[in-house]
């Protein structure tokens, strides 16, 4: 498949991610051991942006710890254009123990994310079993219970394939070192993220995918990050923004509405329980001793920006299956 100049500036955003994370990180918004390897230089941004970033990830990592409470060690996590994310090494370094972690994002992305696990002991001892066995083919890494696989999120049989290399769906069969023999874990609770992703997607392929997973994972839970409200002054600058830089927001017209409209397409895929808040909604609700923190570490002048930039977000999470039915979504 040829890739188009919007697919690689699409890649680009992962660097800008992971650059924007490892800025914060320095400042000391959170803990991330792993960052450092995946971006060469720490992006400096506006306290506001720093604190986004900050509501973004501890509101997901909130999230699984919820659904790791719920679902013990027999789960596993599908990272929908995962990016240089490092959540896998993160909970690696946590009690919480996962069965089965896969990540996904563009080839270009994963052989990227593959190399540098490769060069980097830290990174690697977090993935290898007690024999040590990790296989990396066709610019895939299968290790015992971490995949990393690219495919394109557009394509479901593709994305299929890969779960089932992955061991996360049936099918072809696992091709990790330990996943190999244990038969297929789509009947184990599923945590699917897709954290700043599906807005790149058209609102068709997107609504595909959601609706080919939620179909297969019959316990799932699902968590979906990205940009809403995108039709007003502040959300066309945002979408200016980034189409000065040759990236359509091709699901933007998914993000038009509010946070009631992401709830509507997850419920639209199948999961019948879902919420959306706008992150203004989620950051009142982070922990108050958190959020005093983080404003120590940079104090706003003023509110107002930082209001604006969370409107225009939302945090969408949709369950089913027994396992997560007392799963709170009235609240964030
Ligand atoms: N989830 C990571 C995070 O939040 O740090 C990365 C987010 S980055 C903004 C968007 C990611 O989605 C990129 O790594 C990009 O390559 C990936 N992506 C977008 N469209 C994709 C597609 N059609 N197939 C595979 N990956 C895709």
């Amino acid at each position: 498949r040829a890739w188009t100049e919007e697919d690689e500036a699409i890649i680009a955003t992962n660097t800008d991610a992971s650059e924007c994370k490892r800025g914060a990180v320095e400042l000391g918004y959170w803990r991330d051991d792993y960052v450092q390897y995946f971006s060469r230089r720490a992006d400096r941004r506006a306290p506001e942006i720093n604190r986004g970033y900050f509501a973004r990830v501890r509101a997901i990592e909130i999230l699984v710890h919820q659904f790791l409470e719920r679902c013990g060690s027999k789960c596993q996590i599908i990272s929908l254009g995962c990016g240089y994310d490092t959540l896998y090494w993160r909970l690696r370094d946590s009690t919480r123990a996962v069965g089965n972690y896969v990540e996904l994002d563009f080839p270009t992305v994963t052989a990227k994310k593959c190399q540098i696990i490769k060069r980097n002991k830290a990174l690697m001892e977090k993935i290898t079993n007690e024999d040590g066995e990790v296989v990396i083919r066709s610019g895939d890494l299968h290790a015992d219970n971490y995949h990393l696989v690219g495919c394109d999120l557009r394509c479901v049989a593709e994305v299929r394939r890969k779960l089932s290399s992955a061991g996360a769906l049936g099918g072809a069969g696992a091709a990790g070192a330990g996943a190999a023999g244990e038969g297929c874990r789509e009947a184990l609770p599923t945590l699917v993220l897709a954290e700043c992703v599906l807005v790149y997607l058209r609102p068709e392929p997107a609504a595909a995918l959601l609706a080919a997973l939620c179909a297969a994972l019959p316990t799932s839970m699902v968590i979906v990050y990205e940009q809403c409200n995108l039709d007003d002054k502040f959300g066309e600058v945002m979408v200016r923004n980034l189409e000065s830089r040759g990236c359509l927001l091709a699901g933007a017209a998914g993000a038009r509405g509010g946070p009631g409209a992401a709830a509507a397409r997850l419920r639209a895929a199948g999961w019948a329980r879902a919420a959306a808040w706008d992150m203004r909604a989620v950051w009142a609700a982070l922990p108050a001793a958190e959020r005093a923190r983080a404003d120590r570490l940079e104090p706003l002048d003023e509110h107002e920006l930082l209001q604006q930039l969370h409107a225009h977000y939302a945090l969408g999470v949709a369950a089913r299956g027994a396992l997560l039915a007392d799963l709170e979504l009235d609240d964030p």
